[in-house]
């Protein structure tokens, strides 16, 4: 049976590798989710058939307890909410490593290396469970999503961490100390606390990355524990692949990890531009289809408001009624885009928009300068042009998408109310920018209407 269950495991761990390879287009996506889900089964009923797990009854009542809340999680959490229900997981799945340490550790009282493995394992565990749970609080807004700051809080939050790290390595050099383990437990999880709310709620998705790879790193740190080889690897996967995600979005939006951690990134900003008067030209949505119907190439930028409006249906509407007048549709895809990354592909792939007309920023920011007109949906920072020249503005340095070079923007949004970082964007005001005015959703059916009526008459 033990042979059976390592093959299961380096299945299992096959699976998961295989998984990250296909999730990273849209076209293996929906496969690359299949294989890590096979890749967990395999893992799971390998380990329940091992010969050193007894107690089926308490697994079970585990398993029921979290199905219980896991289910309706993901089903009455809308699209929008994913980056805090991304949180909350990882606040759990950390929680689980950090318990399963401290059990491992009251039990075995291990030492060496095994046991310098369980203090990184509880270390990180503990702090990812109340960092996560902080990141949940401010993306939900239980907690105030603006920097929590005072003075000395950097050298407080390291000597903190010195802290508990001394606690730690006292551990490891007497484990059988047992009075130091609360303390040690109790200091890693206030860290975590103290960690994040210094950051702002703008930075909360490239934390919640972060705190991906601190969890998957525990769980690695468990496989040493634990002699699991498969924890090892796949915590490995989730720990480096969290890492790397946060690098991108760090670079989306040209911000560096220390400013990140550091920055206090979020604060609510006043320019002098939201206060200065200025007009904007509107159009209608007649208005708006006749200058769609006569371009020849349209570029169309998604953004959050698409998905809070859940307009992606009605935006494969029109994308096909364009398509068959001849209008060549392109999608441009920011890397931040929406609220969480791939949060525009996932839309769209929702809708079966195909994917050979989504095109990644660097792809596709050049051709604006030949487009027609360019589209934007529910985008509003990610084609601010503040980003490129104002020094002051908090999004400055963030590479956007070059739609103000297009012929003639278009900007589908229910006000002149600012985005994600809170700021006011020139795009609006522009002499070749029009405004429309509406729920994306709405505005998009109207439009379609129009066509259609256009297309009858004609
Ligand atoms: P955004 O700047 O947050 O702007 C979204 C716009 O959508 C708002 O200005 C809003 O304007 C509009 N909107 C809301 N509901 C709407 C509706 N029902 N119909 C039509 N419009 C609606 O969005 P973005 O351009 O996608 O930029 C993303 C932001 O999130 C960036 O600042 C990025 O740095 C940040 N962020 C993203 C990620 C990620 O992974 N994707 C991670 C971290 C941070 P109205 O209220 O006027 O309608």
């Amino acid at each position: 049976m033990q042979h059976a269950v390592q093959v299961m495991y380096v299945l299992s761990a096959a699976l998961f590798v295989f998984s990250l390879k296909w999730m990273s287009a849209p076209a293996t996506a929906r496969r690359g989710v299949l294989a890590g889900e096979a890749g967990m089964l395999l893992a799971v009923v390998g380990t329940l058939l091992r010969h050193d797990v007894v107690n089926y009854q308490w697994i079970f009542i585990a398993f029921l307890i979290g199905s219980a809340i896991g289910v309706p999680l993901a089903y009455l959490m809308p699209m929008t909410a994913v980056p805090q229900r991304t949180a909350l997981s990882h606040a759990f799945g950390a929680l689980a490593a950090a318990l399963v340490g401290a059990a491992e550790y009251y039990k075995h009282t291990p030492h060496g290396f095994i046991m310098g493995a369980l203090v990184m394992e509880t270390l990180l565990g503990f702090l990812t469970f109340t960092g996560s749970l902080m990141a949940f609080g401010k993306l939900q807004e239980i907690l105030p999503t603006r920097p929590i700051v005072y003075r000395g809080q950097n050298v407080i939050n390291l000597t903190l961490f010195a802290v508990a790290a001394s606690f730690g390595v006292a551990l490891v050099i007497h484990p059988e100390q047992t009075w130091m383990f609360p303390i040690f437990a109790g200091l890693s999880l206030l860290f975590g606390v103290l960690l994040i709310i210094p950051i702002g709620g703008a930075d909360m998705p490239t934390v919640i990355a972060l705190l991906n790879s601190y969890a998957g790193l525990s769980a690695s740190a468990m496989g040493f524990a634990l002699d699991n080889k498969l924890l090892i690897i796949a915590g490995a996967l989730d720990g480096s692949s969290g890492f790397i995600l946060s690098v991108i979005m760090c670079r989306a939006m040209n911000r560096s990890f220390t400013n990140v951690l550091f920055g206090a990134f979020g604060q609510v900003q006043v320019s002098a531009a939201q206060t200065a008067q200025r007009t904007v030209r509107s159009a209608s949505p007649e208005e708006a289809a006749e200058i769609l119907d006569s371009a020849r190439r349209v570029i169309v930028v998604p953004g959050y408001g698409l998905a809070v409006a859940q307009a992606q249906h009605k935006l494969r509407e029109l994308h096909d009624s364009l398509t068959r007048r001849g209008v060549d549709v392109q999608f441009a895809i920011h890397p931040v885009a929406g609220r969480m990354p791939g949060h525009m592909n996932v839309l769209l792939a929702e809708a079966d928009v195909p994917y050979d007309r989504l095109h990644e920023m660097d792809e596709i920011n050049s051709e604006f300068a030949q487009a027609d007109v360019a589209l934007v949906i529910g985008a509003n920072d990610v084609c601010n042009p503040a980003a490129r020249h104002d020094r002051s503005s908090p999004i400055y340095g963030m590479p956007i998408l070059n739609v103000d070079h297009a012929r003639t923007v278009m900007v589908i949004k229910r006000s002149l109310s600012p985005g994600f970082a809170g700021i006011d964007n020139e795009l609006f005001y522009m002499d070749r920018t029009l405004m429309l005015f509406g729920d994306a959703k709405a505005f998009l059916a109207s439009i379609v209407k129009e066509l259609a009526a256009a297309a009858k008459a004609a």
